[in-house]
Order: C-alpha cells, then structure tokens, then sequence
C-alpha cells in the first residue's frame, strides 16, 4: 500500500446493510459517524470521494414497502425516493460539520462516453479544488438493466480510477476477506492481505457473503480488480465502526488490503 502519509485522495464507498437497519429506516449512529470521521479527514487534507448505496432500500422503507421491489419500474421509483433521503441526510450531517456535500448520479454509459467521461473528471475536480465532498451513487432512476454497473462496489473502483485515488476503501457488513463464509464456517480464516487476486481467492470470496447488500464479497473483489489494474490498492473492512477508517490512514491493519498492480 502507499505509505500511509502519501495518500491524498481517498474514495470510500458505503453499502445499504451498512448504512440501514433490517427495518429499512437509516442507520442514524453509523451515518452520523461516518460523516465526522470523512470530515475531519477531509479537514485533515484527505480528498474523499463517497460512494454510497441506500437509495432503493432507504426508498422502500420510506414507502412502507415490506422489501425492495423486485420489478424494475418499482426499484427506480424507490430509489427516486430513497437518494432524496439520502442526501438530504448527508447535507444535514456532513453540513454539522462544516463539509460542504455535491451529489453525482451516474450510469456506465457516463465512463464509456469519452465526452460525459471528460465532463466528470471536471466535476470531480472543480468539487475537490472547491473543498466540496463529492458524493456519488448510481442514476437508478434510468439505470435499468442493461446500462447499470449494478452494483456501486464495480460504481466506486471505476470511480476511483476517474479522480486517480491513492486508495479504495469499501466498507462492508464483514471484516474482510475469509477462506470461507465466517457467519456458517467456524474455521474460516481471515485473510488480512491479498497479494494477487488468484482463482483461489476468487473461490473463497464465492463463500464468504455479506448479509443484506447487493454486491457479496464477489463484487468487491471484481471492484479491486479494476482498481488494481490501475495501480489502486483496495481495503474491504467492516463499516460498523466508521472510526476504523484512522486505522487505515494512520498505516495500520484494518479489513483485507488487495494489493494494487503496480503501474510502472
Ligand atoms: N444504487 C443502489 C442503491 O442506491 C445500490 C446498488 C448496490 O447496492 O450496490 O440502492
């Protein structure tokens, strides 16, 4: 990984079993924790990027929906309800602590574009040199199935690559990598860090699920295989404790580190 004081520009991406209950309503204690810790690291001179699911589950639960809908016209209009709520409490949140907030849908369509892609990278860029916190999610609303990433963990390496970030940090409902499924295995080992992403490895990640949200540990590390190939290291830890994310900056171990191929 860089060394710790080398890394300036950060994306972390948040998924909706981290930042909801079972009931569907909003994790308030770990979103307002979350909220503290990126803005005073972006205090500190961290550039952070957010991306954060939540739109469709947060929607439902705001809808009195007993789950996500399984249609696609139902997912859009949840999410439309859902990303309100969303940034609505991240401004009020990141806005307790003075850190200004922009919000960025995005469909794939956006990254395949070459002239989208360039209009991005300016609006990543003006929001840094801003000092605003760019917080980007998924356009759900007209992302139906055959344009969607799908999933914000492949959503949050891509963007990663766009704004060049020294480190990809996506926070899970798991510690991090495990030979096998942790919640049905007993003897499942944690793995701390991940040299190569080896078939081996992509076999235990087939086993270790994570509970609630879209993506499982499949999807984090298709997510850090891009991010390797453009020189990224990839940290999946556990979300709970927001607070880990110190941790990680201050160059100690947090979660499973998936190292980057270096780009020479
Ligand atoms: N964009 C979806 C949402 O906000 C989440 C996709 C995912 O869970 O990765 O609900």
């Amino acid at each position: 990984m860089n060394n710790a004081s080398q890394i300036k520009r950060i994306v972390v991406k948040v998924g909706t079993s981290t930042l909801t209950y079972e009931t569907g309503k909003v994790n308030l204690r770990r979103m307002e924790k979350l909220a503290r810790v990126l803005s005073d690291l972006a205090n500190s001179g961290v550039e952070i990027a957010l991306v954060s699911s939540g739109a469709i589950g947060i929607g439902a639960g705001k809808l009195g929906l007993k789950e996500r809908p399984a249609d696609t016209p139902g997912r859009q209009a949840a999410a439309t309800v859902g990303q309100c709520e969303l940034m609505f409490m991240y401004d009020k949140l990141f806005g307790e602590y003075g850190q200004i907030t922009g919000q960025l849908l995005i469909t794939r369509s956006d990254f395949e574009n070459e002239e989208r892609h360039g209009n991005l990278c300016n609006a990543f860029n003006k929001l840094f040199e801003y000092g605003a916190l760019p917080i980007i999610n998924e356009n759900d609303c007209v992302g139906v199935e055959e344009i969607v990433f799908g999933d914000n963990d492949s959503l949050s390496a891509h963007v990663a690559k766009i704004i060049n970030a020294d480190l990809l940090i996506i926070l899970s409902d798991i510690d991090g990598l495990f030979t096998s499924n942790p919640r049905e295995d007993e003897n499942a080992k944690f793995i701390p860090v991940v040299e190569e992403i080896t078939d081996e490895i992509l076999e235990f990640a087939g086993t270790t699920g994570s509970s609630r949200g879209t993506g499982g540990m499949v999807t984090k590390l298709h997510a850090a295989q891009i991010a390797s190939k453009a020189g990224i290291d990839t940290i999946v830890m556990n979300g709970k404790n927001p607070e880990d994310i110190y941790r990680v900056l201050d160059g100690r171990q947090a979660g499973t580190l998936i190292k980057s191929k270096k780009v020479q």
